[in-house]
């Protein structure tokens, strides 16, 4: 029975390594790195789009005001040209109204033309912003299938030592099984360990010879446990 043990020992060892190994994983690390760079990739990126967007609205607000300013001109032209207004001085007026319109014009594209420089200024950091993401995008996606690939053959093998450690236990009495996994959760996963000379191979310290002496000479199957680790020696 207690060498029963033993074999399961074997089981749970196994399985805590393949446990720590999927969460310990290089391909997760790594798909978290480039997550956070991902992230902070948008970010940016987010943020100079929104700064280009509002030199963009203040572009289309002089180009909105120059072109109605435009219009307005040629819409004092039409009246002029319309043979409505006679009197040499309303006309004079007129075309003095339309030279002013258009100065002012000209000075609101001057500024439209500055703004659109500056707008365009942003273009170069949007372009590698958006390139930068789109390749982080396409390692995260790499990484992640990567990852999915080795958990799903750690799974796998996890499934099948499972489901080995599971028959062994099911032979186990159930108290000695309690008082294996008590003595686990103690001894970070050593529940029971061979006694070997006065060593336990649990802990890998002795125990006193005298002590190891009388486990050896008790009834098959009376538990005893290490002095140091705690686990059941199985001598
Ligand atoms: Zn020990």
């Amino acid at each position: 029975m207690l060498d029963t043990l033993l074999e399961l020992q074997t089981r749970d060892t196994a399985i805590d390594r393949l446990r720590h190994r999927r969460d310990t994983l290089p391909e997760r690390a790594a798909l978290e790195s480039v997550r956070t760079e991902l992230s902070t990739a948008a970010t940016q990126l987010a943020e100079v789009t929104a700064q280009r967007e509002e030199v963009a609205r203040e572009e289309q607000r002089f180009d909105d005001e120059a072109r109605s300013l435009e219009d307005k001109a040629a819409e004092v032209e039409r009246r002029m040209y319309s043979g409505e207004v006679s009197s040499p001085r309303e006309l004079q007026a007129l075309q003095a109204d339309v030279e002013q319109l258009r100065r002012h014009r000209r000075g609101l594209e001057d500024r439209e033309l500055e703004v659109m420089e500056r707008r365009e200024s942003f273009e170069p950091a949007v372009d590698a912003l958006r390139a930068r993401v789109s390749e982080l995008e396409s390692e995260a996606e790499r990484l992640g299938a990567a990852l999915a690939d080795v958990e799903g053959e750690i799974d796998e093998e996890l499934a099948g030592e499972r489901a080995a450690r599971d028959e062994v236990a099911a032979t186990v009495d159930a108290g000695l099984l309690d008082d294996y996994e008590r003595c686990r959760e103690r001894a970070r996963g050593i529940g029971a360990a061979r006694l070997s000379g006065n060593t336990c191979q649990g802990c890998h310290l002795s125990i006193p010879s005298v002590e190891a002496e009388r486990i050896r000479k008790s009834p098959p199957g009376t538990v005893a446990h290490c002095d140091n680790c705690g686990c059941i020696l199985v001598p």
